[in-house]
């Protein structure tokens, strides 16, 4: 059986560009590697293609790691908070989901059994400041319902299921869609499952290596079948976009000019956004990674994402 290449992950690989071999000590048999080119390339997919897509992604990971370092995502104590910050940060910023938590926590209410025996109304009360409370505390209150009803209450037997099946039951619950239901099951319960957010979107747009009417589930197949099936390196590199998204690549003026990415973009585009980007800081980037680097903030998980 040929070796196959697995990552040392979450940490930083070691060089750029052009020496994709170098970064991955070769292990026999661990890991899944590329079997879809990215959409850049289009099919049929060739085992130089799939070099190139999987050299491409590890590179955005390792000058994005390089610079910002971990992000220590997701902020939860236990993985039932985490679950609950994934549904209440639909559609809201995460300094308005941790007043949330910290009533909830006040309240005694971060275990599935106290969840669903709160009146909704009292629950949509102390979840106000995360925004549309009353639809998430029916969504809170379905999520525990379902848990109760399936897996006896227990995350253990939930997170036990296999990945596909407990996915599509996730995405069946009232108010889960395929982000919030990929970040359970990515970030509470280290499932092998990429989160694709609107900055990811955004920022692959941008390097062209998608188009504008990708689905979902295409652009969470090209990181999957393109990286390393590691929870770990799943993990971090969507912090890192997340943070990419809301530091340089805004919708409107991104900020390329002091942007990690900044050089893995294609020259007529560069072109075009450099000329409304802000002009670069002085500041050495050394003291940039070490200064946004070490811990998850306030404006953490947040992605602008719908369910
Ligand atoms: S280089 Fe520019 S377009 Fe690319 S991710 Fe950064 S801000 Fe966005």
């Amino acid at each position: 059986m040929p070796a196959t290449r697995i990552l040392p992950s979450p940490a930083p690989f070691r060089k750029r560009r052009g020496v994709a071999q170098v970064l991955v000590p070769v292990l026999p048999s661990e890991v899944v590697i590329a079997t879809q080119p990215v959409t850049r390339h289009s099919p049929p997919a060739t085992p130089e293609s799939q070099a190139t897509a999987s050299h491409e992604l590890l590179s955005y990971y390792d000058a994005l790691f390089r610079a910002r370092g971990p992000q220590h995502w997701w902020p939860g104590r236990t993985r039932f908070e985490v679950i609950v910050g994934a549904i209440l940060t639909q559609n809201t910023s995460w300094t308005n989901v941790e007043r949330a938590i910290v009533n909830l926590r006040r309240e005694r209410l971060l275990t599935p059994a106290a969840m669903e025996k709160v009146p909704t109304a009292r629950l949509a009360k102390l979840i106000r400041s995360s925004g549309y409370f009353r639809q998430k505390a029916r969504k809170l209150k379905a999520f525990v319902a379902f848990l109760r009803q399936n897996y006896q209450g227990s995350l253990n037997k939930l997170f036990a299921t296999s990945t596909e099946q407990l996915r599509e039951q996730l995405l069946a619950v009232h108010g889960i869609g395929p982000e919030t239901a990929d970040s359970i099951l990515l970030y509470a319960g280290q499932h092998k499952v990429f989160v694709v957010d609107a900055y990811t979107r955004r920022i692959l747009e941008r390097h062209n290596l998608t188009h504008p009417k990708a689905t979902y589930e295409e652009i969470r197949a090209l990181f999957e079948q393109n990286l390393p099936a590691d929870p770990l390196l799943y993990n971090e590199y969507h912090a890192l976009i997340v943070h990419t998204g809301k530091h340089h690549c805004r919708t409107h003026q991104p900020d390329c000019a002091n942007c990690p990415l900044s050089s893995f973009l294609p020259a007529p585009v560069a072109q075009t956004l450099l000329s409304v980007s802000p002009q670069p800081t002085r500041e050495p980037s050394s003291r940039l990674a070490t200064r946004h680097a070490p811990r998850a903030t306030s404006e953490s998980p947040n992605t602008s994402h719908q369910s």
